[in-house]
């Protein structure tokens, strides 16, 4: 067996139950997706709308592919109804747009939308207030092809490890604000948080899906 299969399997023996792993592959090429998805690996994370329509046609059809990058809104017409979830709705004029686009193709679009916590940089998502306020006015009734499935987020980009949990536990916290704010909202269940460095403390502060990459199929090169 590979590597890239040891570290799948080392990576689900770990996660409790209920906690989805996305192998995100940008950047590695279709053969280690091949490794991965023989290894029983179903879901796979890609960021670059390019790199994603080109790999879709290489690989098994039962694929469940996630959008994780910034997500440009002269792209959203080309993945709609090709991925399984975008994690990374970072703007409600990109929504917005999944929204027709996803009406337009007679399709129901998964989403995720992003959370920004990390203050010493500038990472793209809400600010937690701005996206409570969205669903305290309940905009989200007006969508009507979206399926709004949770929160993603990414924690600073540091060692401190107190740091990070804290970055999770307030994308958690968001989660749960917003469930509390709007308890009848059906199926907004996922908190996305965690990679390589950092998924563990993810895990323990709630994440129900973790974001892999450089531990399972090595660094990248850009
Ligand atoms: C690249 C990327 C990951 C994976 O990062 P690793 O450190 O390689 O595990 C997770 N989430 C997002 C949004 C990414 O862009």
């Amino acid at each position: 067996m590979g590597r890239i299969a040891d570290e799948i399997k080392l990576i689900h023996d770990e996660l409790p139950q209920g906690v989805e792993l996305v192998a995100v592959s940008k950047f590695h090429p279709v053969e280690s997706l091949a490794e991965a998805y023989d290894a029983g690996q179903r879901i796979f994370g890609e960021s670059r709308v390019q790199e994603l329509l080109e790999k879709i046609p290489q690989l098994p059809a039962d694929i469940r592919w996630h959008f994780i990058g910034h997500l440009q809104t002269n792209k959203v017409k080309q993945i709609v109804g090709r991925v399984a979830m975008i994690e990374s709705v970072d703007s409600l004029r990109l929504l917005d747009l999944i929204d027709s686009e996803s009406r337009k193709a007679g399709v129901m679009s998964r989403v995720l939308m992003q959370v920004h916590v990390a203050k010493e940089e500038t990472k793209f998502g809400f600010a937690p207030e701005e996206l409570k306020a969205y669903f305290e006015e309940r905009r989200f009734e007006q969508l009507t092809n979206t399926h709004l499935c949770g929160v993603m987020g990414m924690a600073s980009n540091t060692d401190d490890m107190e740091r990070v949990r804290a970055d999770f536990h307030e994308i958690a916290e968001v989660h749960r604000e917003i469930l509390a704010i709007a308890p009848d909202l059906r199926g907004f269940d996922s908190v996305s948080m965690g990679m390589s460095g950092d998924w563990q403390i993810a895990v323990e502060e709630g994440s129900t899906m973790v974001r892999i990459g450089s531990r399972i199929f090595g660094e990248r090169n850009y």
